[in-house]
């Protein structure tokens, strides 16, 4: 097998503490799930992870607010997650969660490998405590006012600047448990010395130039000014527990989530091997086999985890390979007609939920609206008019438009099979040639990354078959000339079939249904079949309409 015949893709672990909305799918599931399809199209072998993070601080809070368990929490919103993803045709090979046994035993090793290699480092150090609820307030337990930027903050990171925080630094701190004035007392963590790291994380860094810009500016920057060790263990109950027992400062403590997480994907894939019937101990034939490249997609939130913490700490552990791209998506921003851009927020009502969403929408056109406004390079805004009006224009009126008129021709005249081409016409033969070549322009904008780019080029391939039918007005030919008529419809189906294929990425359920007219069977839809026309006489099925217009 050549080196990139198999693929390792994984999602950002959302928290098991809350519904999806359209930012979270923008941001990497979707882009995930569309460069899974694709590479599974063009014959690769692939493993799509992802799953809950059941140890992020907000489960613990929910779990206060509601007088329930965290694994209550966790539970409850794991599986709504799994119904949004899969109403939305994202398809994981596995959707895994973090508070399992067996997370915990391959953290706790991971943990012990990088404490033998003289990477952590135990310190007395200072915290806040909340004297009220008698526990120590690390992370998100804490809220407060940027020090760096001045607006509010949590006291692990600023959803504003995207600044790493500590929480002793946050001006006018309160505690997210009781609202209470924090004090601050003394206990002892583990610190991940990744400074030690820091020449090696520059020169792998700077070598990454497929990277998406952002991705590699914020990183080198935050290089820059310099990498401090980080605690990687926590006074809470609810995570894994540090292995320590030698120790009596472990106890009571369990490891910071962002340690453990990440490891969360390698967690999985093991799971997911062994539900094959494989060993789990076969997840190194992928994560530590330098053939296969490792792709993580993010949201920007995340980029500070996976493009510097989660390498360093690969590095420390020293048995892995490092990730080849960390494909970060910018945030997406809500917008309503006649208003403001603003972030999109539970409590202002500026979220679109995805089980609202798909009550009564379609996945197929929110889909294609997200990857059409992804915010690759910068913050794009949802504008719900604009997804309607896309819908209507795009999705209805031209690509299920050229693929219903084609087929109604081919039912009514050609007795609804492909037909024989009759003479060579020179527009049909410009059109054979593109068809030849596109799915190999579109597979090179998928593997950099561009995805909108790839999605857009499919999109001008059922406006060219408009245009075409249109100018070679079969209605016309049918009667004037019939041997050029059938290859107008040769040339016609030909596209149906890239347009059913190469959507399928984009677009699963259209290309299905697609793909359904031409009696294409799954061995049949591989991604380079795009090119080779439909076989004369293959009989084909009744057209339905592929999109329904938004009001
Ligand atoms: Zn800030």
């Amino acid at each position: 097998m050549g080196p990139h015949d198999r693929v390792l893709i994984t999602a950002a672990l959302p928290y098991a503490n809350g519904n999806l909305h359209v930012g979270h799918i923008g941001g990497s599931y979707l882009p995930a799930d569309t460069y899974a399809r694709y590479c599974r199209s063009a014959g690769r072998e692939v493993l799509f992870i992802c799953g809950s993070d059941d140890h992020g601080v907000p489960a613990t809070l929910t779990a206060r607010t509601e007088g329930c368990t965290p694994r209550e929490v966790v539970t409850r919103y794991h599986e709504a997650q799994v119904k949004d993803f899969q109403g939305l045709g994202i398809r994981f090979d596995i959707y895994g969660s973090t508070s399992s046994p067996q997370h915990a035993a391959a953290s706790q090793e991971f943990f012990l490998r990088v404490h033998r290699n003289g990477f952590l480092e135990k310190r007395r150090t200072k915290q806040l405590y909340d004297a009220q609820a008698g526990i120590f307030l690390p992370d998100r337990y804490v809220t407060g006012t940027c020090p760096f930027c001045g607006q509010s903050a949590l006291g692990d990171q600023c959803e504003h600047c995207g600044k790493d925080q500590d929480a002793l630094e946050l001006i006018a701190p309160r505690s997210a448990i009781t609202g209470s004035v924090p004090q601050v007392r003394e206990t002892t963590h583990w610190y991940f010395r990744q400074d030690l790291l820091e020449g090696k994380l520059r020169e792998w860094l700077a070598a990454k130039e497929s990277w998406r810009a952002p991705v590699q500016n914020f990183a080198l920057g935050m290089l820059k000014q310099g990498l401090k060790s980080r605690a990687i263990t926590r006074d809470l109950s609810w995570g894994v527990p540090v292995p320590l027992p030698e120790d009596p400062d472990a106890e009571g403590k369990v490891l910071y989530v962002w340690f453990d997480a990440p490891i969360g994907y390698v967690t999985f894939t093991a799971d997911l091997l062994e539900e094959r019937g494989q060993a789990r101990e076969r997840y190194a034939d992928w994560w530590k086999n330098p053939e296969v490249p490792i792709y993580h997609f993010i949201g920007e939130d995340n980029i500070v985890f996976h493009a510097l913490m989660w390498p360093a700490m690969l590095m420390a552990e020293g048995t892995f390979q490092l990730p080849a791209n960390v494909v970060a998506n910018c945030f997406v921003n809500f917008q309503f007609p006649g208003h403001d851009e603003e972030k999109m927020s539970k409590s202002r009502g500026t979220a679109v939920w995805i089980h609202e969403y798909l009550r009564d929408g379609d996945p197929d056109p929110l889909r294609y609206y997200l990857t059409f406004i992804a915010p690759e390079a910068q913050r794009t805004a949802f504008k719900p008019d604009d997804l309607a009006r896309r819908t209507n224009d795009e999705l209805v009126g031209t690509f299920g438009n050229f693929i219903h008129r084609t087929l109604t021709f081919a039912a009514r005249y050609f007795d609804g099979k492909v037909p024989e081409p009759g003479i060579p016409v020179a527009e049909a033969e410009e059109v054979q040639t593109h068809l030849k070549a596109l799915p190999r322009l579109v597979g090179v904008e998928l593997d950099a990354f561009r995805l909108k780019s790839a999605m857009g080029m499919v999109m001008d391939l059922a406006r060219m078959g408009n245009r075409f039918f249109d100018y070679q007005a079969p209605w016309k030919q049918r009667k004037e000339d019939p041997a050029r008529c059938a290859t107008t419809l040769h040339t016609c189906l030909h596209i149906v079939k890239a347009l059913a294929i190469l959507s399928e990425p984009f677009m699963p359920f259209t290309s299905e249904k697609a793909a359904g007219f031409l009696g294409l069977s799954a061995g049949e839809r591989g991604w380079a079949a795009a090119a080779t026309p439909l076989e004369a006489g293959r009989p084909l099925g009744a057209a339905e309409p592929l999109f329904r217009k938004i009001e």
